[in-house]
This record gives structure tokens, sequence and C-alpha cells, in this order.
């Protein structure tokens, strides 16, 4: 039995250093590693991966949305999103699983003690991450998230995949951001703008200003540790989350997936977010 991430880039991929430390702390002796698969290598890969004892991955960039046609089977929170980033071997059959939703609200609950059940949400971005999220927050029972984006088509496509009708596509400009967040009691980033390597920031921060004080900001990006948003967030008196405790909680639960039972999750994701540490993350 071994465990996987593939993707190309991946090698600089956390998931071996966060993965290794809870399989550790659990006596595991499973090694998991990075494996790079290019684009248009994945039915390869599978009949590989078969055949060499590789009971589960992750899958990372190009190959979330690839994956699907390949699989057997897809569970229905990875084909809401139309992505999997958690594979495993299951009597012989490749199920897909997306973890990154459930991550971003187990993250929420244990960072920011908030609970999604009935809170409005002014979510920014429309893509892969903000997808994910969206869907995961509705599901969690959110009363009301606004999906603000650059383009709003993409948007409008990602709220009209939610089968609960709980997402409202809006705009991206300040006044709009300003309107959404005074009814907001969250707003979660989940934009590239602030990520480390990213050429663009947030224009105008002054949306934060109308969010109420017991208002908590979610930036997805864990590189670096504190975005701008963050920071602007912070010296505004406003609660604040970075992007690891999802990192660390969607791998929880996908090794929950790899081992077919359920785990600790505060434990685990406490080695992990130690593991993570250690390496200067
Ligand atoms: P993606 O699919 O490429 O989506 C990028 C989003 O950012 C789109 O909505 C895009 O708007 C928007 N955007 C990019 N440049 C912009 C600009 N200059 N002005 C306004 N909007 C802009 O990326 P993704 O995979 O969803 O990832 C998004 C972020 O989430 C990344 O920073 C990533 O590191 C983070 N993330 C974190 C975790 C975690 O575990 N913490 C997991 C996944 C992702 P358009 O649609 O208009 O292009």
């Amino acid at each position: 039995m071994s465990l996987q991430v593939i993707g190309d880039p991946v090698l600089h991929s956390k998931s071996p250093v966060i993965h290794g430390a809870m399989l550790a702390a659990l006596g595991l002796d499973i090694p998991y590693t990075a494996h790079v698969v290019r684009r248009g290598e994945l039915p390869e890969y599978l009949f590989w991966a078969k055949t060499n004892g590789v009971t589960g991955f992750n899958a990372t960039m190009p190959h979330k949305e690839d994956l699907i046609p390949l699989l057997d089977e897809i569970h229905p929170a990875a084909k809401a999103v139309g992505a999997v980033n958690t594979v495993c071997l299951r009597h012989g059959r490749w199920t897909g699983f997306n973890t990154d939703g459930g991550g971003a609200v187990a993250a929420l609950k244990d960072g920011l003690g908030m609970d999604p059940n009935r809170l409005t949400v002014t979510l920014l971005g429309a893509g892969g991450a903000a997808k994910a999220a969206a869907l995961a927050l509705s599901q969690a029972g959110a009363k009301q998230v606004f999906i603000c984006n650059r383009t709003l088509g993409r948007a409008e496509e990602l709220c009209a995949h939610d089968p609960l009708k709980r997402l409202t596509p809006a705009a991206f400009d300040v006044d709009t951001l300003s309107n959404l967040a005074a009814k907001s009691q969250l707003l979660v980033n989940c934009t590239n703008l602030g990520m480390e390597g990213c050429p663009s920031q947030f224009e105008d921060f002054a949306f934060l200003n109308a969010l109420p004080s017991a208002a908590g900001v979610f930036d997805l990006i864990y590189h670096p540790a504190e975005t701008e948003l963050l920071a602007q967030a912070r010296r505004r008196g406003l609660r604040t989350l970075n992007g690891l405790p999802m990192l660390v909680n969607q791998a929880v639960l996908a090794l929950e997936h790899f081992l077919d039972r359920s785990l600790d999750r505060r434990p685990m994701a406490a080695v992990a977010t130690n593991a993570l540490r250690g390496e200067g993350t």
C-alpha cells in the first residue's frame, strides 16, 4: 500500500509533509510521495498506480478536473464542484472525492469559531477554490453567499451549480463589495489577489470598513501567512484566518478517505500544522 500526490508542478507540494506526519502519528508505515504526472498522462498513471500498489492519491494542478471522466465513481460533492482532489482505490475501482470545501468549513469552525449555518457571506472569486468553498458553505446551511467575481459570467455559472439556490452572483467593484459586506458576517477571499508571486493586489480595501465589527475575514491564501487583506482587516479590529487550516483540514479529510475510517480531526490537524511549522510554512 502506498499513497501519492500527483501534479505538474508537484515537487513543491506540502502534502508529503502533512500526510507523512499524520501517518506517523497514527503509527502507520505507509509511504506518501510526490509524483510528477504531466497533463495528458493520467490514463497511463492510473494503470501504473493500480498495478504498483498505489491505493490512493491526491491530485493538484492540472488534473483536478481532467480526472473526472477517467474515474469509476465520483462522490456527489466532487461531482457538484466538477473537480477531485482525492482519489481512492476501492474494490479495484477508482473513486474520486473533493475535500477542499469540507476543509474550508472545518477551518472556519476551528479558526474563527464560525458555523456557516444561517451565515450571510461575501465570497470573492469564482475559480476552483471558490466553487468548492461556496458549495460547501451552502451545503452547511449558509443563508446566502454572494459570489463576487471580476468576470461576472463565471460567478453566474458557479451559482447555477448550487442545488440549494443559496448563492447569488455579484460584481467585484468596491461599491458592490461594500454593499454586500455590510450585510455579511463573513468575507472569504478565494481570488489570487495578495498571493505570493501574484502581480495583482486589491485596488481598494474600503469594503472592509462596511463589515460589521464582529465579522470574520478568511483568506484562502497561506503564502504569505498574512496577506495585505488580512493585515488590513486585522488593523480594523476584524477577526482573521489564513488558508493554512483549510490546507490541513482538507488533508485530514483526504486521509479519512484513504484509510476508509474516521479520524479524530482536531488532533490530526494539529499534527499536520506542527509539521508544516517545522518546515517553515
Ligand atoms: P483559479 O481557479 O485560477 O481562480 C482565480 C480567481 O481569482 C478567479 O475568480 C479570478 O477571477 C480571480 N482573480 C485573479 N486575478 C484577479 C485580479 N487581478 N482581480 C480580480 N480577480 C482576480 O484559482 P483557485 O484554484 O480557485 O485558487 C484561488 C486561491 O485560493 C489561490 O490563491 C490558491 O492558493 C488558494 N487556495 C487555497 C487552498 C487552501 O487549502 N488554503 C486550496 C485551494 C486554493 P476571474 O474569474 O475574473 O479570472
